[in-house]
């Protein structure tokens, strides 16, 4: 038998960097929201590489996106190190150097923080709670509760059950494995490119006292070899005692055509809002997540439009998407070709445009 129980203004399913600054935004505009993820634990483990660009090199990122410093609060706790600089690392290993200031995360407690955040808020959080299926304006969890709300948000990732049962439209996914180890890896974060990462990019971004180094490819420009031996033939190069192993999952092919279908919306992961040039989904999540928020208060308040909140990210963030879906289809034609003549790609006369394509502007000065 099932128990009915009491209707929310909103209901988050996943409580990932998309899901909590949703309801972070939604409880600030006084509507009642529970966010209901199948973690017991809130960001644990960790399926990451922990980078996050600083908020000055956000607000270059990303010109259009307001108030930064409001969205983005990362606590002292879960900042591991500070970066300057980013390498881009052909397969000849010589890499070609730019000035980058990232900060390396201690993401788990990054996720927590963000929960905290939400609840101090006055979201509420229900954890240890996967949801089944949504039907309408009810939520359906696995044990068969039922919940209703007027709004229903999908925050639950590349495998987000709203998503899957209500959307058609697929992304491409990038399988990942990566691992943290032990040692002094240097200052610089480094993304490697060629064929140890068919069609992906490999990383090696250093920590307090070790590095995230990890590996992700696109399995039909992979000519039979499998992530696992490409991971541990890129991880095996360097020293170190390997102190956590995990994988995952990463949309590549950008943001869907649409982010809302009547009450039910969808935020970050399963919405595609990662850079597909650069593998950045965390902040670009925390972004979505605000103007969903937003944008949700407003239709409660006001009955305006749901669709507002694509109308908004569309300008906040579109022409960044844009950018990036581009640089990426060009990378992952070049990335085809062969080592020797990435090489010769990669080298300080195309310096400024392999830049331009990382950070998501026209990849050539006139388009
Ligand atoms: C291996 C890896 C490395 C990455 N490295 C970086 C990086 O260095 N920098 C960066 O910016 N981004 C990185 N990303 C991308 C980044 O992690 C994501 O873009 C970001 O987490 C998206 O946030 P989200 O809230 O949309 O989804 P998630 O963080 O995936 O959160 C989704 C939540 O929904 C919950 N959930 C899912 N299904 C259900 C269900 N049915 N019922 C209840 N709860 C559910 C999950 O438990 C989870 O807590 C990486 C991703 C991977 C996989």
């Amino acid at each position: 038998m099932t128990e009915d129980l009491e209707a929310w203004d909103v209901i988050v399913i996943g409580g990932g960097p998309a899901g909590s600054t949703t309801a972070r935004y939604v409880a600030e505009g006084g509507k009642r929201v529970l966010v209901i993820d199948g973690r017991d634990s809130i960001g644990s483990p960790l399926q990451c590489g922990e980078l996050v660009p600083t908020n000055d090199e956000m607000r270059r990122l990303c010109p259009n996106v307001p108030d930064i410093d409001d969205l983005l609060q990362t606590p002292e706790e879960a900042i591991s190190r500070r970066t300057s600089e980013m390498h881009i690392v052909p397969p000849s290993g010589k890499p070609l150097k730019y000035p980058f200031d990232g900060l390396m995360l201690n993401r788990v407690i990054h996720d927590e923080w963000l929960v905290k955040l939400a609840s101090t808020k006055g979201a509420e959080f229900m954890t240890g709670s996967r949801v089944e299926a949504i039907e309408e304006n009810t939520v359906i969890l696995r044990d068969g509760r039922r919940l209703k709300a007027e709004v229903i948000v999908g925050a639950g990732g590349h495998n987000d059950p709203l998503r899957r049962s209500h959307w058609e439209e697929s992304s491409l996914k990038i399988p990942i494995k990566f691992v943290l180890m032990d040692g002094d890896f240097g200052d610089a974060v480094e993304l490697h490119f060629g064929s140890m990462a068919p069609g992906g990019y490999a990383w090696v971004f250093p920590k307090e006292g070790g590095a995230n180094i990890g590996l992700g490819i696109q399995r039909e420009l992979s000519k039979g070899s499998s992530l696992n031996s490409l991971a541990d033939q890129f991880i095996s190069k360097y020293q170190g005692e390997i102190t956590f192993r995990g994988a995952g999952s990463l949309p590549m092919s950008g943001t869907i055509q649409s982010f809302v279908k009547g009450s039910h919306l969808l935020v970050g992961d399963s919405a595609g809002m990662v850079l597909p040039s650069n593998g950045a989904g965390i902040t670009i999540a925390m972004i979505g997540g605000r103007i969903a928020g937003q944008k949700i208060v407003s239709h409660l308040e006001n009955g305006t439009s749901l669709h507002e909140y694509e109308i908004e990210w569309k300008r906040q963030m579109g022409s960044v998407m844009r950018n990036s879906k581009l640089s990426f289809m060009i990378g992952s034609w070049i990335m085809r070709l062969p080592d020797w003549i990435l090489n010769m790609a990669f080298n300080p006369l195309t310096k400024p445009f392999v830049w331009r394509f990382v950070t998501c502007r026209k990849p050539f000065f006139i388009f």
